[in-house]
């Protein structure tokens, strides 16, 4: 049982609340009720969000690709980084890097992620003896964590817009849709071994890395699962898609699929008001990624529009430059104020900004992973987070303002418990297999930048 002195709940703020969990499930919730012997006790209780979107070996070189070399850097050069380091990756490594990775995200407040994991094959693209090697080390490091994972196996086919021939930095990606349902299967087999909250969706990678028959036979395959897809993350892919299929990739996705609520769409970041109307009514989540998109130069998303006409979002820490909840939400929010000049832009009407962000990520974020969570609700996957009001950035709140405080004040240190589907990892701030975790990451990256 968990007590909290206030918690938010789907009807609102409530006080003294008890939660009965079962089978990771919140079985039974009281309100003004007493703690009692064996409760595990905190301050103030949330929906945990869901981090829609991660690629967690880059989270090893974060902080090695900030410097300039000569002339302009861009999301291309930083790229090229990213295969070099990529190309170098053990099986041993990949794994310990996610594991560390999953920690520091359930450390920040997330109870779940979305891994959209695209490195499949050896080094210059020979296959592992088991095809799904690196998926079933993904879901290793998941089990070591707790995380809730959705695991989302990318289909990388092609190196560029119009079935270009993949790079040779492309090599450890590649699938024709054949070998990539196999793999899909592969990693499926991987699921009894963790908690029944894990899944496996499918990740066609971008349209610049399919083709339309492609798409549609991935599609038909695995129909009913979790679908996410990189799209319009930079202009140069406007413009090529453009070329390519005689469409923007918003707007040619839209036309020739059934895009619908099982759908993320990573980035959307360049989008016309007639897309932007186009994807909020199809129901798909945006998938945004603020961090890494100011940290790669991507631009702001049309937020304001996009509210306004309904669409649903979540975030994702992606490139996980830094894994950081509140800092993501912060910064999704002052990209529109950059952007417009103006405060207070993500939000339809008036009301509090950090309640729109928070719970509307902690919904979207849930249906972009096919999580039944995203709220504290009876029958609700108990993915919860405590945070600590007694902290010096919330303290002077009130309930109304506290995830403004959270959002825009705080750091994510005020998390003092963390749950996954009723898995207890963070407690009084640390996740529990903290040490473990971390002196397996420091050989693995030692190693890695010794290869390197
Ligand atoms: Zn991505």
């Amino acid at each position: 049982m968990i007590f909290a002195h206030q918690a938010l709940l789907s009807t609102g703020w409530a006080q003294d609340v008890r939660l009965t969990l079962i089978g990771g499930c919140i079985q039974k919730i009281e309100t003004d009720a007493h703690a009692q012997a064996g409760d595990i006790c905190v301050d103030t209780l949330l929906p945990a969000l869901a981090n829609l979107h991660s690629h967690t070996f880059q989270r090893a070189m974060a902080g090695m690709t900030e410097v300039r070399k000569s002339g302009r850097d861009s999301f291309w050069t930083w790229r090229d980084l990213m295969y070099r380091f990529m190309d170098h990756l053990t099986p041993d490594q990949l794994e310990a890097i996610a594991a560390l990775v999953f920690m520091e995200m359930q450390e920040a407040g997330y109870a779940s992620v979305g891994e959209f994991h695209y490195v499949h094959h050896q080094r210059g693209g020979m296959r592992y003896d088991a095809l799904a090697e690196l998926s079933l080390r993904v879901m290793s490091a998941a089990s070591q964590s707790a995380i809730g994972l959705t695991h989302l196996p990318v289909l990388y086919t092609y190196g560029g817009a119009g079935q270009v021939p993949l790079e040779e930095g492309q090599r450890r990606f590649g699938n024709d849709i054949e070998q990539y349902n196999a793999l899909v299967e592969g990693a499926r087999t991987g699921l009894s071994n963790l908690p029944n909250d894990a899944k496996i969706g499918i990740a066609p990678h971008s349209l610049r890395a399919t083709s339309p028959d492609d798409l549609t036979a991935v599609i038909a395959a695995h129909k009913g699962d979790q679908v996410h897809i990189h799209i319009s993350e930079q202009p140069k892919e406007v413009r090529d898609i453009q070329a390519w299929l005689g469409a923007r990739p918003i707007d040619w996705l839209l036309s020739n699929n059934d895009v619908a609520a099982n759908w993320c769409l990573i980035h959307a970041t360049h989008m016309t008001d007639d897309e932007t109307r186009a994807m909020a009514a199809s129901g798909a989540v945006a998938g945004l990624c603020p961090i890494t998109e100011a940290n790669l130069g991507d631009g702001p998303f049309n937020g304001p529009l996009y509210l306004k006409s309904g669409g649903a979002f979540g975030i994702g820490s992606d490139s996980n430059v830094n894994i950081s909840l509140t800092e993501e939400l912060r910064t999704l929010e002052y990209s529109q104020r950059l952007r417009d000049g103006a405060r207070n832009v993500m939000i339809v009407g008036e009301g509090s900004v950090g309640h729109t962000l928070y719970t509307g990520a902690a919904s979207g974020g849930a249906q972009a992973l096919g999580r039944d969570a995203g709220e504290i609700a009876i029958g609700k996957l108990a993915d919860l987070v405590a945070i600590n009001t007694d902290s010096m950035a919330l303290c002077a709140l009130t309930q109304d303002q506290i995830l403004d405080g959270l959002v825009f004040a705080a750091k994510d240190t005020v998390v003092t418990d963390q749950w996954s589907a009723g898995r207890h990892c963070v407690r009084g701030g640390r996740h529990i297999a903290r040490d473990a975790i971390t002196a397996r990451y420091r050989a693995a990256v030692s190693q890695l930048l010794a290869s390197i």
